[in-house]
């Protein structure tokens, strides 16, 4: 805080309470109005990141299970039973007559009743120093 406080509220943004006499750096009249609004503005987005992002990655070790045991074709009743969400993928791109779907560094082809030519696209590069996961 710098103190500037050229703009001044007297009610609170959340609830439309009444500020504290006297205390003109609060923008809320208490904490749990202070949590809810930094909530409603960043944590919805944040929440919604973070789910998308778990279900990407839970994709991204179903197939990536599937490409170990040398599985590249799979029905997707089968799929979505393993907890594969076809709703969340990274990219998608029609290949001729194919719908070829993306998951990061995987990829498959995906017709009405499962999908095929489950495979990696680009070999990981142990250049970026990670170890290996195994
Ligand atoms: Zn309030």
């Amino acid at each position: 805080m710098d103190g500037k406080g050229k703009k001044t509220r007297s009610v609170c943004p959340v609830c439309g309470g009444a500020l504290p006499a006297g205390r003109k750096d609060m923008r809320f009249c208490s904490v749990r109005c202070k949590s809810r609004w930094h909530y409603l503005r960043e944590g919805r987005a944040r929440v919604f990141r973070r789910k998308l992002l778990g279900t990407l990655e839970r994709n991204y070790r179903i197939l990536d299970a599937l490409l170990a045991e040398g599985t590249t074709s799979m029905t997707i009743p089968d799929l979505a039973q393993a907890g594969y969400d076809f709703s969340c993928i990274t990219s998608y791109h029609k290949v001729g007559n194919r719908n070829e779907y993306r998951c990061f560094d995987i990829k498959y082809y995906q017709s009405g009743s499962r999908i095929f030519h489950l495979e990696r696209v680009v070999p990981i590069s142990l250049s970026s120093g990670l170890p290996p996961s195994d």
